[in-house]
């Protein structure tokens, strides 16, 4: 049995600090390790739903995320002369409450920086498994001691890769990539999005942050692409020729997305393991089980799944085989719900030629006119296949 209560988490994002709070408060001593030199705030909206949006209320933090909410309303899809061809009404992407991703980053980071020690601007560089702990020798140099590692480091995690392996054995790519982009609200939106598809290629600009601000949200086809994860203009320059010689707005936004101080990238890829856990040392989250943005759940599957780890470690006392196979039995069927609704809300979601661009408005104006409650069944099924237990 351990009796070493100290955890090491790598990554602030949504996952580590959401287990820090838990760990705190169940008598644990959580370290959280972060490569950035502060929190990172780019990403859009994420939204919570059933289990997930109790977690948050356990954590009485769902006030201030109601007043921080983003309200969103419908989305237009429109043409290239700007007129509207249907319309994806708000209830179907925006949970039953959604925040900017940032602003939740920032809301866990103040609800647990004074309990929980965090090191910005560091990384595990190696991991060595004891008997009775894990050596851990960091990027500054530094060597310690913890009882557990827990990586909650994202789609690309580094603890994965020091304690499972390469990345390619985990990371299932879905055939397209994304970015998002902080810009001005230059297309004067008021609560309510646009989104413009042209073949292999999707654009949504939807207001941010009471309407003061926009986020540029883009989609599109591309087979694994070779670039450097830490070389953001590069980033850029991928995404604008993927763009260029559109219509629309895009002119207009381009510029914007390449002078953007807050800015995301990735493909979009399944994490799936037969896993989570190698002896000493457990992952949660993206890093664990990223299930791609299109799921709508990768924050909703963070938070419950850092409470529930959180739980099984309390309730194990000591024995951490037991804990991570009771956590790991409990979130697999949300986590297997959630990745196949986002493989299923994938295909299909950027059509490659103007016809089936032309059937998918045809589409979302017929589904739009469908009760809300059996178009989001799978999806509130899903949210609602894990028990918080107590
Ligand atoms: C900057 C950013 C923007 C995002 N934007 C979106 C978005 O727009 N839409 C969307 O659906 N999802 C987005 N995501 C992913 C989304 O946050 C997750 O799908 C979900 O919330 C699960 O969170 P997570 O904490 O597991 O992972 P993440 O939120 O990805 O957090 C992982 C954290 O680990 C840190 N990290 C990475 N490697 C290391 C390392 N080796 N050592 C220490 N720390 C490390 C990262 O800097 C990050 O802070 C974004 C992630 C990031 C990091």
């Amino acid at each position: 049995m351990d009796t070493d209560n100290s955890v090491l988490i790598s990554g602030a994002g949504i996952a580590g600090p959401a287990l820090a709070f838990w760990l705190a408060r169940r008598g644990f001593v959580p370290t959280v390790v972060e490569r950035s030199q502060a929190p990172r705030i780019a990403g859009h909206a994420v939204d919570f739903r059933g289990v997930s949006r109790e977690v948050l209320r356990r954590m009485d933090l769902l006030p201030e995320i109601e007043r921080q909410a983003t309200h969103q309303g419908d989305m237009h899809y429109v043409d290239a002369r700007d007129r509207s061809r249907a319309v994806m009404p708000a209830n179907f992407a925006s949970g039953e409450v959604e925040i900017m991703r940032g602003d939740l980053v920032h809301i866990l980071h103040e609800a647990t920086r004074d309990r929980v020690e965090y090191r910005f601007g560091d990384a595990i560089a190696a991991l060595d498994q004891e008997a009775d702990g894990v050596a851990v020798q960091f990027e500054s140099g530094e060597s310690r001691r913890f009882g557990l590692v827990i990586g909650a480091d994202g789609q690309h995690s580094g603890v994965r890769r020091l304690a499972f392996g390469p990345e390619q054995q985990f990371l299932h790519h879905l055939g397209l990539y994304l970015a998002v982009a902080r810009i001005p609200n230059l297309l004067g939106l008021h609560y309510s999005g646009k989104m413009f598809n042209a073949p292999g290629t999707i654009l949504s600009v939807y207001p941010a942050r009471q309407n003061s601000e926009a986020r540029a949200l883009f989609f599109f086809h591309a087979d694994p692409l070779d670039y450097d994860y830490r070389d953001v203009e590069a980033q850029k320059r991928i995404v604008a020729d993927h763009y260029e010689g559109q219509g629309w707005a895009v002119p207009r936004i381009l510029p914007e997305m390449l002078a953007s101080e807050e800015f995301y990238f990735d493909s979009v890829s399944q994490v799936r393991m037969d896993g989570w856990s190698e002896g000493r040392v457990a992952l949660l989250g993206d890093a664990a089980f990223c299930a791609t943005p299109l799921s709508g759940m990768g924050s909703g599957m963070a938070v419950t799944g850092a409470y529930v780890l959180a739980q099984e470690l309390e309730r194990a006392a000591g024995d951490h085989g037991a804990a991570f196979a009771r956590y790991e039995a409990r979130m697999r069927p949300f986590v297997g719900k959630s990745q196949k609704l986002a493989q299923m809300a994938t295909h299909g979601y950027v059509p490659t030629s103007r016809l089936g661009i032309g059937f998918m408005h045809l589409m979302n104006r017929l589904v739009a006119r469908l009760p809300g409650d059996m178009i989001l069944k799978p999806a509130i099924e899903a949210a609602n296949s894990v028990s918080l237990e107590d």
